[in-house]
């Protein structure tokens, strides 16, 4: 998934061009930037590329989250659907806008399920918090139709999906907006940076001028801007944004080397016995920067995690137990730690978070291990790789 793996000349070139002939603002200045526009050079690169009328680059992931969110109208009271297996973001996002996290069930695609969804929707149901975890999607025909029967606004999160796609459609693209990462050690970086891509006028609008304190951005006098709208400043620098630029234009050679080392380990992985794989609704859109596995017990995975750290493979995460991407280990979403109070402590019917029953998701996430895919394998080092992991299975 990383690609700080792969940073050459291109990424300090492109670096180097904005300290030496342009401007670290990404708005205005014209007359010292000398032509030099990276952050919207890298949007219409993005619109290109994921086939969108509109990209917008902001500061983070979480930065995109929030935006969308507020851009597609979501906030005080609404419920948003938001999976247990993500990582803390997609609910802290929910949280910060005044909004409701309702936590629903996933699937063995390891995203909300459609029958999850269904479950958990309320007469106060806003959006969909679609999160396409660890390189891959979920069944995504199924849940649009859900979203428009009941209304709902589709947001997908593809922070960890970036260069993934769906019946050749590109994740992130499908719902009405979508979010992308480009922080330090994902798909592609901008060292900080995300963005929201959409087709909607009025979400876009809304997204550009959320993020630099409701600035309409028309004509080239920042000072004489009107602010239709209140905001925050999620804007992201021209040095973040021309690194993040490099790195765009090697994303469809990253997706290749990701999806051919991959290929690699499963096909010798598939021969295991026991081993099955997580469900990839189109295995052609897959962006390969994790090869996720199940086994038949909680018993079985521990062991087979605790052989594979001793065999060498490195990169493998057993989700279920560690910090970083399930709500069973998050005590301070359970119980809303803040150091302020906020709009959810005020809403008395909220659910009970140290209470969240998702059976489902727990029996299978207390199965799965990822392996994180990595770009700078040689040849020699996958093969390697593929007997250390024979090993831990023996
Ligand atoms: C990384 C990530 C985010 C947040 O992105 P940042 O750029 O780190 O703020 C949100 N959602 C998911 C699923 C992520 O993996």
């Amino acid at each position: 998934m990383p690609g700080f793996e792969i940073f050459g000349p291109e990424e300090k070139q492109e670096i180097a061009d904005v300290m030496e002939n342009g401007f670290i603002f990404r708005y205005n200045f014209d007359p010292v930037r000398n032509g030099r526009w990276k952050a919207k050079e890298m949007e219409a690169m993005l619109c290109e590329k994921m086939g969108v009328k509109y990209a917008h680059l902001l500061s983070s992931g979480t930065a995109a989250l929030q935006t969308a969110l507020a851009a597609a109208g979501i906030g005080a009271g609404d419920e948003v659907i938001v999976p247990p297996f993500t990582f803390v973001a997609s609910v802290e996002a929910i949280i910060m806008a005044g909004a409701v996290p309702v936590f629903a069930e996933i699937d063995e695609t390891l995203c909300l399920s459609p029958e999850g969804i269904e479950a958990a929707i309320t007469p106060k149901t806003k959006a969909v918090n679609l999160v396409h975890m660890c390189g891959s999607m979920a069944k995504l025909d199924e849940i649009k139709a859900i979203c428009d029967k009941h209304n709902l606004v589709l947001l997908e999160d593809a922070c960890q999906a970036v260069g993934g796609s769906y019946k050749g459609q590109a994740l992130g693209s499908i719902g009405h907006v979508g979010c992308f990462s480009f922080d330090s050690v994902k798909t592609i970086t901008c060292g900080e940076g995300g963005a929201v891509i959409t087709n909607d006028d009025t979400i876009y609008q809304h997204s550009h001028k959320f993020t630099d304190h409701g600035h309409d951005h028309e004509g080239n006098d920042r000072g004489a801007e009107s602010h239709p709208i209140m905001g925050l400043n999620f804007r992201i620098s021209e040095l973040n944004a021309a690194l993040g630029l490099a790195q765009l234009r090697k994303l469809d050679d990253i997706i290749a080397t990701q999806r051919k080392n991959k290929s690699l380990i499963k096909a010798a992985m598939s021969e295991i016995e026991g081993v099955t794989f997580r469900e990839i609704p189109d295995p052609e859109g897959d962006s390969a920067g994790f090869l996720t596995f199940m086994l038949p017990t909680e018993e079985k995975t521990i062991e087979i995690n605790k052989c594979l750290a001793k065999e060498g493979v490195d990169g493998c995460f057993y989700w279920y137990v560690n910090n970083w991407h399930y709500l069973k280990n998050w005590d301070h979403i359970q119980n809303l730690r803040s150091p302020a109070r906020l709009p959810i402590h005020l809403i008395e019917d909220r659910p009970d978070y140290t209470q969240v029953n998702t059976p489902k998701s727990d029996d299978i996430m207390s199965r799965t291990i990822s392996m994180l895919i990595k770009l700078s394998w040689t040849e020699e080092e996958i093969q390697q790789r593929i007997e250390n992991i024979k090993r831990a299975f023996a």
